[in-house]
């Protein structure tokens, strides 16, 4: 490993940032993030920002600043990362997920993709725009919220529902899990997520009669609830076409090569390689199960037994998907919502995608953009309530052999340091132009 002051200043901090374990178990367990909030916090205030802190609850830490802008008739941009990680089994892994390693010219560890990486780019896009004297074009507000990995309840659902002034004046955001290259054809293209789908989660509960494992037992909770599980999670939604996968649809049979009304459109998606893990599930509700949780003894049969399932649907679809699954596995499960969030689209117009496209244009000459919009949902659905629209611009210039849909989430997730100063050069354009 090269001494501290060789490595990059951006992949140095997301190194620093992967170090505190930030891990979000999910229903309010995590190990908090006050520490990440405080580091970040810190490099903040040694710019001369003012930052204000934000504790949903013990631990659960968000810090908020505003950096002036040039511009003061241009509406403020919020420009925010999430400072939470899901779990890391170390045992799957080749290095320790929380260690930092930087290792064949990657930065590895939980974060290092989601979202550490771009945290990082913000401040040090921050750090090369401030430190030589210079100003943002517009206002920005920079965001690094707690507990997105669970929906933002104890990050960026509070922070909008107890402190909205924060964001005042803000009309647009950028944030993760778009502005990455993905490889069509051999031509090196950019995904630029303009929406997001909406999120259902829901448990079931199947309740029977408790008895002795010998029994002759119809009424068991077991047997009803997998029947349930099964039916959900081997459910196949139709496809189900916006204006965004229309057209991300057009634009990829384009560069297939392929024509469209003879390729349909999973077919074609799947034609892309690695790409289709980041649309494939765009084109679709989906209903996975998750967790399941029955029993205490081999021969006695429990009363209740409970599964959790993550539904993903499209936009304003939640209620009609619920209707459906409900009519699927019958009136004898209890289904309780535990979380929903709405979805999210914007068109593929206008001045921010205009910045957005014109900086990776800039970087990468040539290199086409499509819309996309996302299977999973971010902390741009909590500032949606205030009316700020949300868009996914982390940029990374990739690999071709880098499986990047499989890094979100992922045993060794890694990001090439060449991708984290690509990113940092693109986000400080874009920053000093829009
Ligand atoms: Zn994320």
């Amino acid at each position: 490993m090269p001494p501290h002051d060789e490595i990059d200043s951006t992949a140095r901090i997301a190194q620093e940032l992967i170090r505190f374990d930030t891990t979000n178990y999910g229903e309010g367990r995590s190990n908090g993030e006050t520490d990440a909030a405080e580091y970040l916090g810190a490099l903040l205030e040694g710019l001369g920002l003012t930052t204000d802190y934000v504790d949903a609850a013990t631990g659960r830490t968000s810090v908020i600043a505003r950096v002036p802008g040039r511009n003061p008739s241009k509406p403020a941009l919020v420009v925010h990362g999430h400072t939470d990680v899901v779990p890391a089994d170390p045992t799957n892994w080749t290095v320790d997920p929380f260690g930092g390693t930087i290792r064949d010219g990657m930065l590895w560890g939980r974060g290092a993709v989601d979202m550490k990486n771009m945290d990082a780019m913000i401040v040090t896009a921050l750090q090369e725009i401030l430190g030589s004297g210079r100003q943002p074009e517009r206002e920005l507000i920079v965001a690094f919220f707690s507990d997105e990995e669970n929906g933002g309840v104890f990050g960026s659902h509070y922070v909008v529902d107890h402190r909205p002034e924060l964001f005042a004046g803000a009309t647009e955001a950028i944030s993760e899990v778009g502005g990455y290259s993905v490889h069509l054809n051999g031509q090196r293209s950019y995904l630029l997520q303009t929406g997001e789908k909406a999120l259902v989660w829901i448990k079931l509960v199947a309740r029977g009669t408790a008895a002795h494992g010998s029994r002759v037992i119809r009424d068991n909770a077991v047997t009803k609830l997998a029947r349930a599980v099964a039916a959900i999670g081997s459910r196949e939604w139709p496809v189900q076409l916006t204006a965004t996968t229309e057209q991300l649809l057009g634009e990829l049979a384009r560069i297939m090569d392929v024509d469209p009304h003879r390729v349909g459109p999973d077919e074609l998606v799947l034609s892309t390689g690695t790409a289709a893990g980041f649309i494939q599930a765009t084109l679709r509700t989906t209903s996975n199960p998750t967790l399941l949780k029955a029993g205490y003894k081999h021969n006695v049969i429990p009363d209740t037994a409970e599964a959790l399932i993550d539904i993903r649907t499209l936009a304003g679809e939640e209620d009609a998907v619920l209707e459906e699954i409900r009519e699927l596995i019958g009136d004898d499960i209890e289904i309780v919502v535990m979380h929903r969030d709405i979805g999210l689209e914007n068109t593929f117009d206008g001045p921010l995608v205009d910045a957005m496209v014109g900086a990776l244009g800039a970087h990468d000459p040539g290199a086409p953009v499509l819309p996309y919009l996302l299977s999973g949902g971010t902390d741009n659905k909590a500032l949606a309530k205030l009316g700020i629209r949300g868009y996914g611009f982390a940029p990374l210039q990739l690999p071709a052999e880098l499986d990047f849909p499989g890094m979100f989430h992922g045993v060794d997730e890694r990001v090439p340091l060449d991708a984290l100063v690509f990113g940092r050069r693109v986000l400080t354009d874009l920053l000093l132009t829009y």
